[in-house]
Formats: structure tokens, C-alpha cells, sequence
């Protein structure tokens, strides 16, 4: 029988890879709470409505990349693409905004139908955070310190922050129509996708990866150009406020987000260790997606960061210093205690032993193997375990556990076999 698989782009996450996850969410939760944003879960299917109007109909997101099907109660429903439109459903759905503005963050699995590549995969995870009922240019820097922030944190260097303001919708409006005139006189000199959105979705040209394209944009008319005055100061703010928290960024008039409801603030955080799939980290404001979704007019920012991106750069980071910050926190976790037993009555009362000790917080491997005392000494050496403790039936019969450093020089001890106590003691106290 042939041997089945995963879907294509779609990723197993092992214990070991899933260690360094779980560091990432730890620092990131910690980071939310003492940022004052509570965690929401939302579900990973909803209707195919909420992203055509969430995210935009002429979007990629939209257009080819969502998992959409017909339930067997003929609804059409769609595994999420990312989280924004869903989080502002949820918040509409229990009245949450009557509450006032909500600080929210969410991680999950997100599924786009694309090309998988490294970096790039059909079912990925984000992190992502959103801020609803957040007007001032000051919420624009606050949220965007805490991606930076929390970056910081996790020890990755070589990141970007790239800067940008769409503007209003009247200011967009009104670059739309320059920017299409002046591309419909080149429009020869297009690639055939960007051609095909002069129509659709005019700005994500912008956005094109195409090089010949990206060339003949060099001197296409800049939205940065167009933006209103209000937009211009707003936009002002926001770059002040980011050099007063001493946020280097870098501004870059092509950046557009794939997503449709972006206006105003715009940013991207790139890593140069990344390859083509550079962007870790893209948020932006979105004032007109609570109303675009049935709700009251609520201006708000957010971003999203992909894990399986982040984690690449954490372990570029952690091989480039091992003794640094990502290196810590991505390595693996060794046990406190490996414990070698063999005989009948040694193993009923190791598994005895070792339940009170878990319990009394210490991480413990047994070997359940029955094999001889050689064969799991290596697996404690290989375990990592900082101590190895020991019980035969000579042992047991004397009431008895041997307790013996594993990676540093020191003396074996014998401890009383009824007493966890003591084992807990000598670990601590050694
Ligand atoms: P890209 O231009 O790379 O496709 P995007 O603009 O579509 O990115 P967003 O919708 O802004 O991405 O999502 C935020 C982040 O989620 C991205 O910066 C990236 O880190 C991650 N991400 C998006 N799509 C994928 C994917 N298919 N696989 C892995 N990570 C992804
Ligand atoms: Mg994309």
C-alpha cells in the first residue's frame, strides 16, 4: 500500500521545531499582557462573504488563493486567510465595541491556496494583532513599536521597517486614476499579471515582483505625491513618533498590502535573511472595515506576523551567535532527571517515585525499556538530563536511589527511595 501524506503546503510540527514555537508564543503573550491586548480565538471557517467583503473581491487573497467549499448545508464557507476580517466579525457579533476600543491578539493556523516555497506554505500560522477604535497617529506608532518591540525581544536582528501612508480614500481615488493613465501609455511594457489588474486592482501593481515591471515604476507618479494635506501631517505624526521611540524605518512610496481595506498608515518589517519571502511582519490602518462589515464607523490598526518566517530568522539568528538571545531561547529543553531502572520491584517503584516527583515540578524521562543498565546510561547521557538517578532491585530492596551528576564532575549520593523530598533537595541544593 502506498504510503500516505500530507498535503502539499501543508506542515507536520514535531516536538522538536515545536520547542522553539512555543518560545516564540511565550514571549509574544507575555509581551500582549503587559501591552495591555487580550487574546481572542476566532473559528478557522467562515463564511466565503466575510473575506469577499472583509478583504476585497479584486484582492489575490480573494480572487485565488482561499480554500472555498460548500458545506453539506449547501452554505459556502472558507478556511480563514488571515485574521483581521474575522476578528472585527467577532467583535461586532458581542457587541464588544460598545464596550469601547478593544486591544486584541490573536495566533492561529491561516490557509492560502499559493505556490509553496520556503516561507511560503498553504497552511501557515500568524500572529497578529488589532486595534479597534484607535484614531490617533500615536496609536499608529504604539502599535507598530510593539512589533518592532517584540522582535527585540526575541533576539532577531537585521530587520527593516518599511514605512508608507495610502492616504484617504479620496486620495487614493484620485492617485487610482494617475497612476492608471500614466500606465495605460506603457501599457506594452507591462508583465501580464500587472496588465490584468490596470483594471482590477490598479495599486497592487505597485506591489509587482515582476523586475521589468518594478523598473518601469521607478518613475511611475508616487501616492505619496498625491496624499492630501491632512494625510501628509498625519503621516508626519506618525514618522515623528517613531523617531522619538528611536524606531529607525526606512520609507518606501511602492509598499501597498495585498489586503483591500488598508488606507493611511502602511508597513512592512523585512529580513535580510530571508530570501525572496522577506516580509516577516505587515500591518496597517484600516478605518473602513468595521462599517464595510455592518458595523459603526471605528477607525483601527493592526498588523500580522507569519511564524514559519519569523522561526527561520530566529534560527538564523541563533546559528550566527549561539551564545545570544535567539540561540537561548531556541534551544532545546533537556530533562532535570533521567531515571535508569531495572528489575520488577525497582521499576513498580521508580514509576511511583518519578509520578510524585513530576508532580513536585521536576521534568523527568524514565526509561520504560527494560533494557540493561548500559544501554540506558547512554540514553541518559544522550537525554542531556543534568542528573541521572538510579534504582536496581539491590537498590530497592535496600529502600534506596542512587543520585548522580550527568554533565558536571560530583560525588553520587544515596537518597531514600520513600522520600521525593530529598531527590527534589539534592537537585536544588547540590
Ligand atoms: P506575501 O507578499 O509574502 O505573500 P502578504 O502580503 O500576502 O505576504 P499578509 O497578508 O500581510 O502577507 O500576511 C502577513 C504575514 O503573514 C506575511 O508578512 C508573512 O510573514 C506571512 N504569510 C503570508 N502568507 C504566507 C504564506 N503563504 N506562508 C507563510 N507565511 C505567510
Ligand atoms: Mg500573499
Amino acid at each position: 500500500m502506498t504510503q500516505l501524506k500530507s498535503l502539499r503546503g501543508m506542515v507536520d510540527l514535531l516536538p522538536d521545531a515545536l520547542q522553539r514555537w512555543q518560545a516564540v508564543e511565550a514571549v509574544a503573550r507575555e509581551h500582549f499582557r503587559r501591552s495591555g491586548f487580550g487574546e481572542i480565538r476566532t473559528p478557522m471557517l467562515e463564511t466565503t462573504e466575510l473575506f469577499c467583503r472583509g478583504i476585497g473581491e479584486a484582492t489575490d487573497v480573494v480572487g485565488k488563493e482561499m480554500y472555498t467549499f460548500q458545506d453539506r448545508g449547501d452554505r459556502s464557507c472558507t478556511l480563514r486567510p488571515e485574521g483581521t476580517a474575522s476578528v472585527v466579525r467577532a467583535a461586532l457579533e458581542h457587541g464588544l465595541l460598545s464596550q469601547g476600543p478593544q486591544r486584541l491578539w490573536y495566533c492561529g493556523p491561516m490557509f492560502r491556496y499559493e505556490r509553496p516555497q520556503a516561507g511560503r506554505q498553504r497552511q501557515f500560522h500568524q500572529i497578529g494583532v488589532e486595534w479597534l477604535g484607535a484614531a490617533s497617529p500615536r496609536s499608529d506608532v504604539e502599535v507598530i513599536a510593539l512589533a518592532w518591540d517584540l522582535l527585540a525581544q526575541l533576539g532577531v536582528g537585521g530587520l527593516e521597517l518599511e514605512l508608507n501612508s495610502l492616504g484617504s480614500v479620496e486620495d487614493r481615488q484620485a492617485y487610482r486614476s494617475a497612476l492608471v493613465g500614466w500606465l495605460q501609455d506603457r501599457r506594452d511594457a507591462l508583465d501580464d499579471d500587472s496588465r490584468s489588474r490596470l483594471e482590477s486592482n490598479p495599486l497592487r501593481i505597485l506591489d509587482s515582483k515582476n523586475l521589468d515591471t518594478q523598473g518601469l515604476l521607478e518613475s511611475a507618479p508616487r501616492l505619496i505625491d498625491a496624499l492630501g494635506s491632512e494625510s501628509r501631517e498625519r503621516f508626519e505624526h506618525v514618522q515623528q513618533g517613531l523617531q522619538a521611540l528611536g524606531i529607525p524605518f526606512r520609507l518606501n512610496p511602492r509598499l501597498v498590502r495585498g489586503l483591500d481595506y488598508y488606507g493611511h498608515t502602511a508597513f512592512e518589517i523585512t529580513s535580510d535573511q530571508l530570501g525572496a519571502q522577506a516580509t516577516v511582519c505587515g500591518g496597517g490602518r484600516y478605518n473602513g472595515l468595521v462599517e464595510q462589515l455592518g458595523g459603526p464607523a471605528t477607525p483601527a490598526i493592526g498588523w500580522a506576523l507569519g511564524l514559519e518566517r519569523l522561526i527561520l530568522v530566529l534560527e538564523s539568528a541563533a546559528s550566527q551567535d549561539p551564545g545570544g538571545l535567539a540561540a537561548r531561547l531556541t534551544a532545546s529543553q533537556v530533562p532535570d532527571l533521567f531515571v535508569v531502572n531495572r528489575g520488577e520491584q525497582a521499576e513498580a517503584a521508580a514509576l511511583g517515585l518519578v509520578r510524585s516527583l513530576r508532580l513536585a515540578g521536576l521534568s523527568v524521562d524514565l526509561d520504560g525499556s527494560g533494557a540493561g543498565f548500559a544501554k540506558q546510561f547512554k540514553r541518559a547521557d544522550r537525554s542531556g538530563a543534568r542528573w541521572v538517578l538510579v534504582l536496581g532491585d539491590d537498590e530497592a530492596c535496600r529502600g534506596e536511589v542512587r543520585l548522580k551528576p550527568l554533565q558536571t564532575e560530583g560525588e553520587e549520593r544515596c537518597l531514600p527511595l520513600g522520600d521525593h523530598r530529598a531527590v527534589v533537595q539534592a537537585l536544588m541544593d547540590p
